[in-house]
């Protein structure tokens, strides 16, 4: 197969096409995807995958322009996706765009690839951890998947990712920003941004609130307590930091042996996912009109959604 050599060769083109491939709807395009995966599969599984999520406005373009440059300069070749629940919406995206990271699309080291647009976030999410498997194939050793913090999403990315990131912004009143706990029990590293100017006194305050919510909450793993840090990228600082922080996790991880596991776990949960999704994607094509006669019954009231759903999954 002439794209996985090419690919393999650490092409960004082939790269592009490779992800065009897996992104397709079409039957034919979805063959030829699925060899193309088993073919470079054996060549995935060095990068490091990290997750960064944060509210609109927090400051993610922002700081994946300036932190991307900085993991560059260290010497590695990065790849950023974006897992965007609105492109299942309103079929665009806000994530990803190039034009938001204009200094990191300018290097020949960077490559930025938009949210797919999809029907679910399953959907959206597959395709992302298909494309992710595929940076890696083409080289790249770090592979961030940036998701804005709206909705589920943020589970759908720790669930991929070796290091889920939260961005927090300083400021906004109440102590934790907004930040719902169920995303902070994700996180193993909190990113305070914006923390110059006027704004340190409260990025300073929000560090400290954060740790104190943090050292509360059950660790991800047990061998990493969750970091907090403060950055600026205007002024540049608390990057290098960061990427130290990134770097110590998966040290960590190693030391501990929790890496295989994790994936191996995160494998797992996405077979069943692929298998609950493909499962009812099946039976909604098969039960035709049935299902939409029942789906009347039962908000008519006439029928139980549990005898509904009983009666359609019976052998036909
Ligand atoms: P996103 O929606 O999370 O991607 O946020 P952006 O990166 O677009 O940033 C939102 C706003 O915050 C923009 O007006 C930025 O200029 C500003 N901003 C981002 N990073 C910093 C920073 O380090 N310091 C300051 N003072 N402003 C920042």
């Amino acid at each position: 197969m002439r794209l996985a050599g090419e690919l393999l060769a650490g092409d960004r083109r082939a790269l592009g096409k490779a992800i065009t491939l897996v992104e397709s709807a079409r039957a034919d395009h979805r063959t030829e995807a699925v060899e193309l995966l088993q073919a470079v599969l054996p060549h995935t599984g060095h990068g490091v995958r990290l997750g960064i999520s944060g509210a609109p406005g927090v400051g993610k373009s922002t700081f994946i322009d300036a932190f991307g440059n900085h993991v560059i300069d260290d010497g590695n070749r990065l790849a950023v996706l974006a897992v965007d629940p609105s492109s299942s919406r309103s079929g665009g995206s806000i994530l990803g765009d190039k034009t938001r990271m204009e200094e990191l699309a300018r290097r020949p080291e960077a490559f930025i690839r938009p949210s797919p647009a999809g029907r679910t976030l399953g959907g959206v999410a597959r395709r992302t951890r298909e494309a992710m498997l595929l940076c890696e194939a083409a080289g790249f050793d770090v592979v961030i998947v940036e998701t804005v913090g709206v909705g589920q999403s943020e589970t759908a990315v720790a669930d991929m990712v070796d290091l889920f990131c939260l961005l927090a912004a300083p400021g906004g009143g109440d102590d934790l920003q907004g930040i719902k706990r169920g995303v902070m029990e994700l996180a193993e590293l909190v990113v305070v941004t914006k923390a110059d100017g006027d704004l340190l006194p409260a990025a300073n305050r929000a560090a400290a609130d954060l740790r104190h919510a943090l050292h509360l909450m059950r660790p991800v793993h047990d061998a990493w307590a969750a970091q907090v840090l403060s950055t600026s990228s205007v002024e540049g600082t608390g990057l290098g930091e960061v990427w130290a922080a990134v770097r110590e996790h998966r040290d960590t991880l190693d030391a501990a042996g929790a890496l295989g596991p994790m994936r191996s776990e995160q494998l797992r949960r996405w077979l069943w996912t692929e298998l609950r999704e493909g499962l009812v994607e099946r039976f909604v094509a098969s039960a035709g009109e049935q299902l939409a006669d029942a789906e009347l019954d039962v908000v008519a009231g006439r029928v139980l959604p549990t005898v509904a759903a009983d009666h359609l999954l019976k052998p036909r």
